[in-house]
């Protein structure tokens, strides 16, 4: 298979068990499926274990995930692994990932600020996340924020009313839905931030009790 292909034909290679994570991770640094490529210093792919039980989706990298080439390595990764952590789910078991493999930015002095991917950049890169999971096959998915819910369940699901909720989709593990962690870190006082930071572990403990439950899935491919 050719690093050229487009990122819907892998998508249908991982449906077909004929590809792995670290295949699309080689094949997505070269993806011009978007202009995005463009202005982000590199292709951020997902990372975690080779079986997860839980893949967690993002937006997209911010300013350090994309001079690192890893996401969730700054401020909001670290509060995701805590509230992780609190709420018993294991690290080991958590891919992390985005919806958008690319940083988008606009200057601002010397600084890189973070701009919202539009429709048209999460549809193109919509075909890597999918193909992801079918790599990865999570028990559950979990998405933090709406460009991951709305990438994965549509543009009318609302994070701020079916948070914390089960979702299905066809073709996907069970969703449930929260919001990013980088948005506990723009909350405007220490006594919202305490209040936001405690429905974000509400939520996840939410998917650490699924989880509790649901048994693994037996069939993985190695
Ligand atoms: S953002 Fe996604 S679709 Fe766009 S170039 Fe990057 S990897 Fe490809």
């Amino acid at each position: 298979m050719t690093a050229t292909r487009q990122p819907a034909a892998w998508l249908e290679s991982a449906r077909r068990g004929q590809t792995t994570a670290a295949d699309l991770r080689a094949a997505a640094e070269r993806c011009r499926a978007c202009d995005l490529w463009r202005r982000g210093t590199q292709t951020v792919f997902g990372e975690g274990p080779a079986r997860p039980r839980v893949v967690c989706v993002g937006e997209q990298p911010g300013d350090r995930e994309d001079r690192a080439g890893r996401p969730f390595v700054g401020p909001a990764g670290r509060l995701l692994d805590e509230a992780l952590e609190r709420v018993g789910i294991a690290r080991d078991g958590v891919w992390v990932t985005n919806a958008v493999k690319h940083f988008k930015w606009k200057e601002r002095g010397k600084r890189r600020i973070h701009e919202k991917p539009s429709p048209n950049e999460v549809r193109a890169c919509r075909p890597w996340l999918l193909a992801e999971i079918a790599a990865l096959q999570p028990d559950l998915v979990v998405c933090l924020g709406a460009t991951a819910a709305q990438s994965l369940l549509g543009p009318r699901f609302r994070v701020t009313k079916d948070r914390g909720r089960v979702v299905g989709a066809p073709g996907l593990p069970p969703i449930v839905a929260t919001v990013h962690p980088s948005s506990l870190l723009r909350a405007p006082d220490a006594a919202t931030r305490r209040r936001e930071r405690a429905r974000f572990e509400a939520d996840l403990r939410g998917v650490a009790s699924l989880l509790q439950k649901a048994p693994r899935r037996a069939a993985r491919r190695a």
